[in-house]
C-alpha cells in the first residue's frame, strides 16, 4: 500500500537546503540499465524544459558538490521494497531513491508528475509546462505502487517503442519488451488459459475429464488424478528451467483451466467427492494446485502460480486455503463493473481472500459485445473498487480494455486506471480535470467534463446497478435528448479546442461513439436520411482520422479501416432499400449486414458476395474440424436473457442450395425497447436495434438466407456455409 509518511527521520536540512531550487545538476550514483538511463534522460530533459535552465547528467559517479539531485538504490536501513521510492531533501541535496532500479525510475515518473506536473497522456499528448518558479517539494514522500504487478490489454498492443516508453513514463509494468526491468511478465508458456498447453503432449485417457455422459473430454483434465498432477508439476519445472536458462526470471506461472465454458469439469468419483466436501469446484482446482505448488516450492520459492477463479470454478470453495505461492485472479466474465465493496464482484473477492493469501482482479473495464456505444466504465467508482481490492491484497491487476480507438473517453480511462492502481487515494476530480485539460486544452475541458459527468448520469439514471447488466440498459439512454445535448457540447468543445490541431482531433475521436450509436440506431426510413448520412459521414471521417494517427497500429489495420468505411459508405447510398412486395403496406424494420455482429466467439464475418445488398454478406463459414452443414437447419429467435421466442428448421424445399437469397419466416418476437438485441442462434446474428417501438409487441421476423457449398449438395465452388444480407421485421 501506498504511504505518505512524516514520520521517517531523514536528515536534517542545514540550511543549504535552498540551493537546491537553483540547481541544474543530476547526478545517478546507481548502477542501472537502459530503464534508468532512459528515465533520468527524462528526468534532465522535462526539468530543462520545465525551469529554463539547461541540466546536466552524469551517470555512475558520485555528487561531489552541493544542490545536486541524486538518483540512487537506498539505504537497506529503509527497507524500500524493490519497487518502492523514496523522494526527499537531503543536506541541500534533492534524492530520488528506490529499492531497486525499479523503484528509482518510479520515483522519477512520479517526481515529475507531482513537482512538475509533466503528463504522457498519450502518444501523441506530452505535457511539460515551462515554470520558471519552479520548486521543490519539501516534504519527504515514501511510495510503493499498490497493485504489484499492472496490466492494461487493449489487443493492440504490438510493443513497439511507442508502447514500451508510453508504458514506462505510466509506470504500466507488463509486457514492455524495450525496458524489461520495469516490467512483471508472466513465464512460459503464457498468461492464462495454459491447461490445455500443459497437457500438448499427453496420451493417457484417463488424465482427461470425464463428462457427465461418461466420456472423456480434452478440454478439461482429471484434477484428482495424482499422475495429472505430478505431470503438470513437471512441465511447470520444465518451464522455469528453460525460461531461466535463457535469462528470464518470471516470478508468476499460470496453471488456469481452457476458455471453456462450463461443463467440461471432471465429474469422476473422486473429482465429485471433493466438488461435494467444498461445495464449489475451485476446491477440486485448489487441492490439485496445492498439490502441484508443494512440488515446486523448495526448488523454486521465488514462484508464483496464478490461476483463474473463473466459470465453473468462479466461486471459492468452502474449506480449502490455496497454498501462500498460489494466486487466484477472479475473472467473472460480463463483469461490467468496479469492484467496489458494495458491488456484486467486490463481495465475491472479499470471499475469496478467506481462501487465498494472494489474489487478482481480470477487470472487464468495457463491456464488449457488439458495438460500442457511447458507454463509459462507471470511473468515479474505481477509486472505491481499486482500494477494495487492495485491501485483499490484489497483487495483479488486469484490464481488458480492447478497442480503445472507438469507446467513449477512452485514454482518460486508460490514464487514469494507471495513476489508481498505483495510488487509489488520489483525489478522482483532480485526476479528471489534469488529463482533461492535457488532452482537449484548458478551454475545452470543462465541457469535456460536462460531457463526462452528463454520460456517467445518464447510465446511472438508465439502472446499470451492477454493471452486469450494462448491455441490457445501453440503448435506453441514447434518447433524442441525449443526442442533442451531448452533440451541443461536443460543438462548443470543437469550437474551444479551435486552432490547436491535437486538441481538435481529441474532440473529434470522442465523436466516434456517438455518430456511430446514432448510425445504427435511427432505422433507414426517409425521415431519417439525412440525419444518418450525417452522422455516416462524420463516423467514417473520425474514424479514418484517429486511426491513421494512432502510431500503435499497423498499416494494414489504418487500410482496412479504411476499405471498410468505403464499403459502409457504399450500403449507406442504397438505403433506405426497395421493400420487397410481400411487405408491401406492413410496418417494417429493415436491417442489413452491416448492423449484425458476432455473439460470443463465433466465426462470423462479413464478406463478399455479389448477389447480396451492397456486394456484401453475413456468413457463417463451416469451420475445420466441425461437423458438416446439414437440412434442416435449424434457428432461434432468442434475446439477451435467453428467452426463446421461436425455433424454426429449415428445410431443403425452403432454402434449396441454387446461390440465390430466399426470404425464410423465422418466427416472431418483440423488439424490445430498452434492450435491442436478437440472436439467431447457431446463425448468431445478434442485431441492435434499441429504442423502436414503446410496447414490446411481436414482430415477423423475415431472414433473407443463402444456403451454399458442397455440405449442402450445392456447387462445390462455392463457400460452405449459411450466409443473410438482410433482416426484415414486420406487422
Ligand atoms: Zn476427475
Amino acid at each position: 500500500m501506498v504511504m505518505m509518511t512524516g514520520c521517517v527521520s531523514f536528515k536534517p536540512n542545514d540550511g543549504r537546503a535552498e540551493g537546491i531550487d537553483r540547481t541544474s545538476t543530476i547526478v545517478v550514483e546507481a548502477d542501472g540499465g537502459e530503464t534508468l538511463a532512459f528515465a533520468a534522460e527524462d528526468l534532465r530533459n522535462c526539468l530543462s524544459r520545465v525551469t529554463g535552465r539547461e541540466f546536466t547528467l552524469t551517470t555512475s559517479g558520485r555528487a561531489t558538490e552541493d544542490a545536486t539531485i541524486i538518483l540512487r538504490i537506498a539505504d537497506a536501513t529503509w527497507g524500500l521494497a524493490k519497487d518502492e521510492w523514496l523522494l526527499h531533501p537531503e543536506n541541500g541535496n534533492y534524492c530520488i531513491e528506490g529499492g531497486s532500479e525499479t523503484g528509482i525510475v518510479g520515483g522519477i515518473y512520479d517526481f515529475l508528475e507531482r513537482a512538475a506536473n509533466c503528463l504522457w497522456l498519450d502518444r501523441d499528448t506530452t505535457v511539460i509546462p515551462h515554470n520558471p518558479e519552479f520548486t521543490f517539494p519539501k516534504d519527504p514522500i515514501r511510495v510503493r505502487p499498490a497493485v504489484y504487478s499492472r496490466e492494461i490489454y487493449t489487443g493492440m498492443d504490438r510493443n513497439g517503442e511507442e508502447d514500451s516508453v508510453l508504458k514506462l513514463r505510466n509506470l504500466e509494468n507488463t509486457w514492455n519488451r524495450r525496458f524489461p526491468a520495469m516490467s512483471v511478465d508472466f513465464g512460459s508458456p503464457r498468461a492464462n488459459h495454459t491447461l490445455g498447453t500443459y497437457a500438448k503432449d499427453w496420451t493417457d485417457e484417463t488424465y482427461l475429464a470425464l463428462d457427465s455422459t461418461g466420456k472423456r473430454n480434452n478440454q478439461h483434465y482429471c484434477l484428482s488424478n495424482p499422475k495429472v498432477r505430478h505431470a503438470v508439476a513437471e512441465q511447470l519445472k520444465a518451464y522455469i528451467r528453460s525460461d531461466r536458462e535463457q535469462g528470464s526470471y518470471s516470478e508468476f506461472y499460470d496453471i488456469s483451466q481452457n476458455d471453456t465454458g462450463n461443463g467440461y469439469e471432471c465429474v469422476c468419483p473422486e473429482c465429485s467427492a471433493i466438488l461435494a466436501r467444498e461445495g464449489a469446484y475451485s476446491g477440486v482446482l485448489g487441492e490439485f494446485l496445492n498439490a502441484v505448488s508443494a512440488e515446486i516450492r523448495d526448488e523454486f520459492p521465488d514462484v508464483t502460480i496464478t490461476t483463474l477463479a473463473y466459470n465453473f470454478t468462479l466461486k471459492p470453495p468452502r474449506h480449502l486455503v490455496f497454498a501462500d505461492n498460489i494466486l487466484v485472479r477472479m475473472c467473472g466474465i460480463g463483469c461490467w463493473a468496479p469492484f467496489t465493496p458494495e458491488s456484486y464482484y467486490g463481495q465475491e473477492l472479499a470471499e475469496w481472500r478467506q481462501h487465498a493469501s494472494q489474489t487478482g482482479v481480470w477487470d472487464y473495464a468495457k463491456h464488449f459485445n457488439g458495438l460500442e456505444w457511447p458507454y463509459i466504465y462507471k470511473l468515479d467508482e474505481l477509486p472505491s473498487a481499486i482500494r477494495n481490492c487492495c485491501s485483499y491484497n490484489v497483487r495483479h491487476y488486469f484490464f481488458e480494455y480492447e478497442n480503445p480507438l472507438e469507446r467513449s473517453f477512452a485514454q482518460l480511462q486508460w490514464w487514469l486506471m494507471l495513476r489508481l492502481v498505483i495510488n487509489p487515494e488520489r483525489d478522482y476530480d483532480e485526476l479528471v480535470d489534469k488529463f482533461l485539460a492535457g488532452y482537449y486544452g484548458a478551454k475545452a475541458a470543462p465541457v469535456m467534463r460536462e460531457y463526462l459527468d452528463y454520460l456517467l448520469l445518464r447510465q446511472k439514471e438508465s439502472g446499470t446497478k451492477k454493471g452486469i447488466d450494462a448491455l441490457h440498459t445501453v440503448a435506453c439512454y441514447l434518447d433524442d435528448g441525449f443526442y442533442a445535448t451531448v452533440n451541443g457540447l461536443l460543438d462548443r468543445a470543437e469550437r474551444l479546442a479551435a486552432g490547436n490541431p491535437l486538441h481538435e482531433r481529441h474532440v473529434r475521436r470522442e465523436r466516434i461513439p456517438v455518430d456511430i450509436a446514432f448510425h445504427t440506431l435511427m432505422p433507414p426510413v426517409p425521415e431519417y436520411k439525412a440525419a444518418r448520412t450525417k452522422a455516416f459521414r462524420r463516423y467514417a471521417a473520425n474514424t479514418i482520422e484517429t486511426f491513421n494517427a494512432c502510431p500503435r497500429l499497423a498499416e494494414w489495420q489504418k487500410t482496412t479501416t479504411q476499405e471498410k468505411m468505403t464499403l459502409y459508405s457504399t450500403l449507406e447510398e442504397l438505403l433506405p432499400l426497395p421493400v420487397p412486395k410481400q411487405f408491401h403496406g406492413k410496418d417494417i424494420v429493415d436491417i442489413v449486414w452491416k448492423d449484425f455482429t458476432r455473439y460470443g466467439n463465433q466465426m462470423q464475418s462479413i464478406s463478399p458476395d455479389d448477389a447480396a445488398v451492397g456486394g456484401r454478406t453475413w456468413g457463417k463459414p463451416r469451420e475445420t474440424d466441425a461437423e458438416p452443414f446439414s437440412y434442416p437447419v435449424e434457428f432461434t429467435l432468442t434475446d439477451f436473457n435467453n428467452t426463446e421466442y421461436a425455433k424454426t428448421a429449415v428445410t431443403r424445399e425452403q432454402l434449396p442450395p441454387d446461390g440465390n437469397y430466399h426470404w425464410i419466416h423465422i418466427g416472431s418476437m418483440p423488439l424490445p425497447n430498452d434492450n435491442g438485441l436478437l440472436v439467431a442462434k447457431n446463425f448468431c446474428a445478434m442485431l441492435w436495434k434499441g429504442g423502436i417501438g414503446i410496447v414490446p409487441e411481436p414482430w415477423h421476423v423475415w431472414a433473407h438466407l443463402k444456403a451454399s457449398g458442397a455440405d449442402f449438395g450445392g456447387a462445390t465452388e462455392a463457400p460452405n456455409g449459411i450466409f443473410c444480407d438482410r433482416i426484415i421485421f414486420a406487422k
